[in-house]
């Protein structure tokens, strides 16, 4: 289980995240709903070890605090973060760019086993190893994202507004794959402005308002609160 206990951030004197805790175990979906602003990046940056330094609270991995280690170590406890910009190199192929995930030590000796099963969850990258990604589409960057970070054996993945710029079907497809990762026993937890798709898919649920948890709760509940329903389904 990764875990954020009391977890602050200040950018300067602006406070980012205040107090927030959250939880994600392996084999269920989470969501992390809010508006622009509300400091979902900052929270999974938090996480990841991203940013310049979490100024309060305690993060843990399986019971080990990892809050003040560096984001390759974190990444060798099996936390992987997929960024907003989805940090993927344009100039390299599909190819490299998933072997590049395959770095940590965790990951080497099941290289080949990772990518076998990264191209069937994505068979469109299995088509095309040497493409350029800067060549690629929004959605098949993402596809690439994703399988990138699932090269490095995550048992918890970090999504970053994954379907950000998707067209509809791909948005479909991708939350598809999401829900494929997560019955394989990853723990997915996603921010996201997508409420309606995200929350069909997800066990779990918090909304985050200007750097603060005010809700938390099942997903199917929080699909028919009222307050959700106003403010993230446009209902
Ligand atoms: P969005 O949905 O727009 O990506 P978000 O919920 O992910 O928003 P964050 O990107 O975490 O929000 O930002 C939270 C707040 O912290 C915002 O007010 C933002 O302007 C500020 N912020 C984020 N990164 C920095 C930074 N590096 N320096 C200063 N302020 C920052």
């Amino acid at each position: 289980m990764l875990e954020s206990r009391n977890v602050s951030v200040f950018y300067g004197r602006h406070r980012a995240l205040e107090n927030v805790s959250a939880s994600i175990s392996k084999g269920e979906i989470v969501v992390m709903l809010g508006a622009n602003g509300a400091g979902k990046s900052t929270f999974l940056r938090a996480i990841a070890g991203q940013t310049q330094k979490a100024d309060g609270g305690t993060v843990l991995m399986d019971g080990n605090d990892i809050t003040r280690r560096p984001p390759h170590e974190i990444v060798e406890t099996g936390v992987a973060l997929v960024p907003e910009d989805r940090g993927i190199f344009a100039d390299l192929t599909v190819q490299e760019n998933l072997f590049l995930g395959a770095h940590p030590a965790r990951a080497r000796a099941l290289e080949a086993q990772n990518m076998q099963r990264v191209l069937e969850l994505f068979p469109r990258l299995k088509e095309r190893p040497k493409q350029l990604v800067r060549t690629m589409s929004g959605g098949e960057r993402q596809m690439v994202a994703i399988g990138r970070a699932m090269m490095s054996a995550p048992s918890i993945l970090l999504l970053d507004e994954p379907s950000l710029g998707l067209a509809p079907v791909l948005c479909t497809e991708l939350f598809r794959t999401l829900r494929r990762i997560k019955e394989s026993g990853v723990g997915i937890f996603l921010v996201e402005q997508n409420a309606k798709q995200s929350l069909a898919i997800a066990d779990r649920g918090y909304l985050l308002d200007n750097g603060h948890i005010v809700g938390a709760d099942s997903a199917a509940a929080l699909a028919k609160d009222e307050k959700v329903k106003a403010a993230y389904l446009g209902e």
